[in-house]
Protein backbone atom coordinates (compact mmCIF):
# COMPACT_ATOMS: atom_id res chain seq x y z
CA UNK A 1 0.00 0.00 0.00
CA UNK A 2 0.86 3.58 -0.71
CA UNK A 3 -1.01 6.90 0.40
CA UNK A 4 -0.92 9.71 -1.83
CA UNK A 5 1.10 12.96 -0.68
CA UNK A 6 -0.71 15.72 -0.14
CA UNK A 7 0.24 19.03 -1.77
CA UNK A 8 1.81 20.29 1.74
CA UNK A 9 3.69 16.91 1.94
CA UNK A 10 5.12 17.86 -1.68
CA UNK A 11 5.95 21.61 -0.37
CA UNK A 12 8.24 20.36 1.76
CA UNK A 13 10.61 17.86 -0.50
CA UNK A 14 13.64 18.96 -1.22
CA UNK A 15 14.24 19.31 -4.88
CA UNK A 16 17.51 19.86 -7.00
CA UNK A 17 18.64 19.67 -10.67
CA UNK A 18 21.44 17.75 -10.85
CA UNK A 19 23.70 17.41 -13.78
CA UNK A 20 25.09 13.26 -14.30
CA UNK A 21 28.92 13.19 -14.80
CA UNK A 22 27.84 13.12 -18.76
CA UNK A 23 26.02 16.35 -18.38
CA UNK A 24 22.49 14.92 -18.61
CA UNK A 25 20.12 16.70 -16.34
CA UNK A 26 18.41 14.70 -13.50
CA UNK A 27 16.25 15.94 -10.46
CA UNK A 28 17.01 14.87 -7.13
CA UNK A 29 13.90 14.71 -4.83
CA UNK A 30 14.91 14.30 -1.09
CA UNK A 31 17.68 11.20 -2.04
CA UNK A 32 16.10 9.41 -4.73
CA UNK A 33 16.88 10.26 -8.40
CA UNK A 34 14.80 10.93 -11.29
CA UNK A 35 15.45 11.29 -15.31
CA UNK A 36 12.71 13.07 -16.93
CA UNK A 37 10.79 11.01 -19.59
CA UNK A 38 8.44 13.30 -21.26
CA UNK A 39 7.78 17.51 -21.41
CA UNK A 40 4.63 18.26 -21.37
CA UNK A 41 2.92 21.86 -21.07
CA UNK A 42 5.86 23.03 -18.92
CA UNK A 43 5.51 20.10 -16.75
CA UNK A 44 8.72 17.39 -16.73
CA UNK A 45 7.10 13.59 -16.14
CA UNK A 46 10.11 11.58 -14.72
CA UNK A 47 10.44 8.39 -13.33
CA UNK A 48 12.88 6.64 -10.73
CA UNK A 49 16.32 6.23 -12.59
CA UNK A 50 16.12 2.43 -11.21
CA UNK A 51 12.85 1.82 -13.53
CA UNK A 52 15.40 -0.38 -16.05
CA UNK A 53 17.44 -2.24 -13.78
CA UNK A 54 14.68 -2.63 -10.80
CA UNK A 55 11.65 -1.95 -12.52
CA UNK A 56 10.80 0.71 -9.54
CA UNK A 57 7.21 2.08 -10.76
CA UNK A 58 8.07 5.06 -8.64
CA UNK A 59 7.12 8.61 -10.60
CA UNK A 60 7.31 12.10 -10.21
CA UNK A 61 5.75 15.06 -11.80
CA UNK A 62 8.33 18.74 -11.15
CA UNK A 63 7.32 21.82 -12.45
CA UNK A 64 10.47 24.48 -12.48
CA UNK A 65 9.14 27.77 -11.67
CA UNK A 66 12.23 28.63 -11.91
CA UNK A 67 13.63 26.39 -9.20
CA UNK A 68 11.91 22.90 -9.59
CA UNK A 69 8.87 21.63 -7.07
CA UNK A 70 7.61 18.45 -7.37
CA UNK A 71 3.12 18.62 -7.77
CA UNK A 72 2.50 15.07 -7.66
CA UNK A 73 4.04 11.52 -7.07
CA UNK A 74 3.13 8.17 -7.89
CA UNK A 75 4.20 5.06 -6.25
CA UNK A 76 6.68 4.13 -3.96
CA UNK A 77 10.50 2.94 -4.55
CA UNK A 78 10.91 -0.65 -4.21
CA UNK A 79 14.64 0.10 -3.48
CA UNK A 80 16.47 2.05 -0.18
CA UNK A 81 18.41 4.93 -1.68
CA UNK A 82 22.15 3.76 0.47
CA UNK A 83 23.42 2.76 -2.84
CA UNK A 84 24.16 6.04 -4.69
CA UNK A 85 25.40 7.26 -1.40
CA UNK A 86 28.06 4.34 -1.18
CA UNK A 87 29.38 4.50 -4.71
CA UNK A 88 29.77 8.43 -4.52
CA UNK A 89 31.72 7.74 -1.24
CA UNK A 90 33.67 5.12 -2.87
CA UNK A 91 34.79 6.94 -5.38
CA UNK A 92 36.26 9.86 -3.63
CA UNK A 93 38.13 8.01 -1.10
CA UNK A 94 39.81 6.33 -4.36
CA UNK A 95 40.35 9.82 -6.16
CA UNK A 96 42.15 10.67 -3.02
CA UNK A 97 44.42 7.24 -2.69
CA UNK A 98 45.42 7.60 -6.70
CA UNK A 99 46.26 11.53 -5.95
CA UNK A 100 48.76 10.44 -3.64
CA UNK A 101 50.11 7.28 -5.03
CA UNK A 102 50.41 9.47 -8.28
CA UNK A 103 51.81 11.93 -7.98
CA UNK A 104 52.43 12.26 -11.60
CA UNK A 105 49.42 12.81 -12.54
CA UNK A 106 47.22 15.67 -13.02
CA UNK A 107 43.89 15.94 -10.94
CA UNK A 108 42.15 15.98 -13.93
CA UNK A 109 43.90 12.68 -14.93
CA UNK A 110 43.53 11.28 -11.45
CA UNK A 111 39.65 12.10 -12.01
CA UNK A 112 39.04 10.82 -15.60
CA UNK A 113 41.02 7.59 -14.23
CA UNK A 114 39.11 6.58 -11.27
CA UNK A 115 35.76 7.31 -12.92
CA UNK A 116 36.72 5.17 -15.97
CA UNK A 117 37.77 2.05 -13.38
CA UNK A 118 34.62 2.44 -11.57
CA UNK A 119 32.33 2.44 -14.41
CA UNK A 120 33.77 -0.62 -15.69
CA UNK A 121 33.28 -2.18 -12.23
CA UNK A 122 30.19 -1.41 -11.53
CA UNK A 123 28.83 -1.57 -15.24
CA UNK A 124 27.33 -5.30 -14.69
CA UNK A 125 25.29 -4.18 -11.72
CA UNK A 126 24.37 -1.15 -12.30
CA UNK A 127 22.29 0.48 -15.39
CA UNK A 128 24.22 3.17 -17.11
CA UNK A 129 21.58 6.05 -15.99
CA UNK A 130 22.09 5.32 -12.14
CA UNK A 131 25.85 4.46 -12.62
CA UNK A 132 25.96 8.37 -14.25
CA UNK A 133 23.50 9.66 -11.48
CA UNK A 134 26.09 8.44 -8.79
CA UNK A 135 29.71 9.36 -10.45
CA UNK A 136 30.25 12.95 -9.12
CA UNK A 137 31.29 15.41 -11.24
CA UNK A 138 34.60 17.07 -11.57
CA UNK A 139 33.71 20.46 -9.96
CA UNK A 140 32.31 18.16 -7.06
CA UNK A 141 35.55 16.97 -6.43
CA UNK A 142 37.82 18.49 -7.79
CA UNK A 143 39.13 20.78 -4.90
CA UNK A 144 38.85 17.39 -2.35
CA UNK A 145 41.28 16.32 -4.20
CA UNK A 146 43.92 19.00 -4.02
CA UNK A 147 43.33 19.58 -0.36
CA UNK A 148 44.31 15.88 -0.25
CA UNK A 149 47.63 16.84 -2.60
CA UNK A 150 48.11 20.08 -0.87
CA UNK A 151 48.69 18.19 2.51
CA UNK A 152 50.98 16.21 1.03
CA UNK A 153 53.18 18.39 -0.72
CA UNK A 154 53.22 20.70 2.07
CA UNK A 155 56.04 17.82 3.17
CA UNK A 156 58.01 18.38 0.35
CA UNK A 157 59.96 21.86 -0.42
CA UNK A 158 59.98 23.78 -3.69
CA UNK A 159 62.34 27.25 -4.07
CA UNK A 160 60.05 30.08 -5.72
CA UNK A 161 63.11 29.95 -8.51
CA UNK A 162 61.63 26.71 -9.47
CA UNK A 163 58.59 27.71 -10.57
CA UNK A 164 58.12 29.05 -14.00
CA UNK A 165 54.65 29.83 -16.07
CA UNK A 166 53.92 27.42 -18.39
CA UNK A 167 54.68 28.43 -22.29
CA UNK A 168 51.47 25.89 -23.04
CA UNK A 169 48.61 27.78 -21.19
CA UNK A 170 47.84 25.60 -18.29
CA UNK A 171 45.01 27.69 -17.21
CA UNK A 172 42.63 27.19 -14.31
CA UNK A 173 38.83 27.61 -15.29
CA UNK A 174 38.71 31.35 -13.47
CA UNK A 175 41.46 31.71 -16.24
CA UNK A 176 44.25 31.91 -14.01
CA UNK A 177 47.54 30.32 -14.62
CA UNK A 178 48.97 27.28 -12.74
CA UNK A 179 52.31 27.19 -11.31
CA UNK A 180 54.35 24.47 -12.67
CA UNK A 181 57.58 23.20 -11.48
CA UNK A 182 59.89 21.60 -13.93
CA UNK A 183 61.47 18.50 -12.66
CA UNK A 184 63.92 17.77 -14.59
CA UNK A 185 61.80 14.76 -16.10
CA UNK A 186 58.46 16.59 -16.51
CA UNK A 187 56.44 19.39 -15.74
CA UNK A 188 54.28 18.55 -12.48
CA UNK A 189 51.44 20.92 -11.79
CA UNK A 190 51.98 22.79 -8.48
CA UNK A 191 48.47 23.88 -7.69
CA UNK A 192 47.33 27.50 -7.23
ZN1 LIG B 1 12.99 4.02 -7.37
Amino acid sequence: MFSVATSEVLLKMNVEEVESARGKSLYRVDEFMYEVEKTREGKLFCRCIRKKKDNCLARAVIIKDPHPIVVKMNREHNHGDERRDRIMRTVRVNMKKTALSRPDKTIREVYNEVLAKTAQDLQPTLDPEELDAALPQFSGVRSAIQRTRAKFRSRLSASLADLTHSQEGWTTIKEEQFPLLNDSSSEKILGL
